[in-house]
């Protein structure tokens, strides 16, 4: 029996377990995905917003601005990437002046520091790739950029330190109430608890709609992406937004913060919240919108394409708290589109605390704070690297040679407290097969290493959990998985 079940792990589900880890009880962690930020939390576009599009008093707005001050803290405790290189949203029509002015206005109801109104030679001056037809532009000197899955599995890692089981590949099918437990029907059995937070990002309104007398809707809204190798120096400095539209902020061009460049997404609504495909086109669309912005964008730069799906509730808030009519210990975070990740710190931190008050919980008197994550090889001095290498030679072998990624930092990957079972887990962690090559050279070293630590067989090691294996068997020998 546990007091607490949060279901969902991503970025969200996360956010809230870490901010629990700080109280004691016996909690989970439940995900349908073998990794945790499976799900929008790995595909979006890491920019932490500085807040001045969400609609000045709804719960947006308030949670974006609270979280993005939240998140330069968060991520040097945790040592999860994180920048502040600022925004422009770009008009190129007299029309669009006054829906800038409108966003700045919003802005400062919303209190974002910094925001102002630049003409085009300033716009050039700032930013020289940008298309010179340009006219204005709003500043947002506050918008920043973080790694959303490596913040994410930090997240992670400090609610494992302290406590918390991680169910993954465990789908939550049904919940009931009974006699003030709550029962989480699996295809693994019945997982009872005294509070369940829903946090189920896409999927969170099937569960909603069984326990709640206000039924919701949500619809999944894919975002497709070129992702574009590192450069130096970099092609733009700042994200680089255009007017948004109601579906949302429209097509970007943006540093990543590993120095690659990102370019999307789209916003189509689409049947199916699993279906991360991209297509001709939306990629094609992508690419025009990009151009607008960046007319040299270059294709021979992408080194690839992905997808994410936003969870957009038909009503346009986030829904965060108590879930309405339901039995009492039924809470959730749902409608978490984007600014959900710049959101994040403070929906955990609200909604942890909501949920320990709820269950009078007592603090954690040996609750153990993170170690912030090591600085990458990639990023370290030459002293650093010798540093590093005295005191684990691992560091002497470069696995990836793309993102310079060494044995020491996959091993060290596998070992964390919520530690990579796979080769994609290993990737988000390290980037061990983030760069050019995808992967293409570092995979089988990977694969060995993941072998060795784990102590399985090769044919074990897969791409991202469950049956997704990489090897199905020797050649001529009678082994295959089935
Ligand atoms: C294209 C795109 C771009 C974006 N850009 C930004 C941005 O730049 N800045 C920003 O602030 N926000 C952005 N966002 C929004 C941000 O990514 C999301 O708000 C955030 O990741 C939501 O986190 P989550 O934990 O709610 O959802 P998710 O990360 O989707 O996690 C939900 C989890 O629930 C699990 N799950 C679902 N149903 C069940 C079930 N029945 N049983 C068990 N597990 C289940 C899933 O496997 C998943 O892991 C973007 C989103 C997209 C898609």
């Amino acid at each position: 029996m546990y007091d607490i079940v949060i279901i969902g792990a991503g970025v969200i589900g996360c956010a809230v377990a870490y901010r629990l880890g700080q109280y004691e009880g016996k909690f989970a962690v439940m995900d349908f995905a073998h990794d945790v930020s499976e799900g929008a939390s790995k595909a979006n576009s890491g920019i932490v917003h500085a807040g001045y599009d969400a609609k000045a008093g709804t719960e947006k707005a308030r949670l974006n601005v609270k979280g993005a001050r939240m998140m330069k803290d968060l991520c040097r405790t945790l040592g999860v990437p994180y920048g502040q290189p600022g925004a422009l949203v770009l008009g190129f029509h007299e029309e669009d002046r006054k829906a800038l002015e409108a966003l700045y206005e919003n802005a400062k109801v919303n209190g974002v520091p910094g925001c102002r109104l630049i003409e085009r030679d300033e716009i050039l001056k700032m930013e020289p790739n940008i298309n010179p037809e340009v006219l204005l532009a709003l500043d947002v000197p506050a918008s920043g950029l973080v790694s959303p899955y490596e913040l994410t599995h930090a997240l992670a890692d400090s609610a494992k330190e302290n406590g918390f089981d991680f169910l993954l590949g465990t789908k939550a099918e049904a919940l009931s109430f009974a006699d003030g437990v709550w029962t989480i029907k699996t295809q693994d059995g019945d997982v009872k608890t005294r509070a369940v937070i829903n946090c189920a990002g896409v999927h969170a309104d099937v569960l909603h709609n069984q326990i709640s007398t206000k039924q919701v809707k949500i619809i999944a809204r894919r975002g497709q992406y070129y992702l574009l190798d590192h450069s130096t120096p970099l092609l733009f400095n700042r994200t680089i937004f255009q007017v948004p539209t109601k579906m949302g902020k429209g097509v970007l061009v943006s540093p990543t913060t590993h120095g690659n460049l990102l370019l999307g997404p789209t916003a189509e609504d689409i049947p199916d919240g699993q279906d991360t495909a991209t297509t001709r086109d939306g990629l094609t669309d992508v690419l025009a919108k990009a151009r607008l912005t960046f007319p040299n964008a270059d294709l021979r730069q992408v080194i690839t394409t992905f997808s994410g799906i936003r969870a957009h509730e038909v009503e346009g808030d986030f829904l965060i708290g108590q879930v309405e009519g339901a039995p009492e210990g039924a809470f959730e975070a749902i409608g978490i589109e984007s600014p959900g990740l710049s959101a994040a710190p403070a929906i955990g931190e609200e909604l942890g605390d909501w949920v320990a008050y709820y269950l009078k919980l007592k603090k954690n008197l040996n609750y153990i704070a993170p170690t912030p994550l090591p600085k990458a090889f990639a990023g370290m001095n030459e002293q650093e690297r010798r540093a590093a290498y005295e005191i684990d030679p691992d560091y002497g072998r470069i696995v990836c040679r793309c993102e310079q990624v060494t044995e020491a930092e996959v091993r060290r990957s596998i070992r964390r407290p919520m530690g990579a079972r796979s080769l994609d887990g290993v990737k988000r962690r390290t980037r061990a097969g983030m760069g050019r090559c995808q992967s293409g050279f570092c995979s089988t070293r990977v694969m060995e290493i993941l072998a060795e630590e784990l102590g399985q067989d090769l044919r074990q090691i897969s791409k991202s959990g469950g049956k997704s294996w990489l090897l199905t068997g020797g050649i001529g020998k009678e082994d295959s998985h089935d």
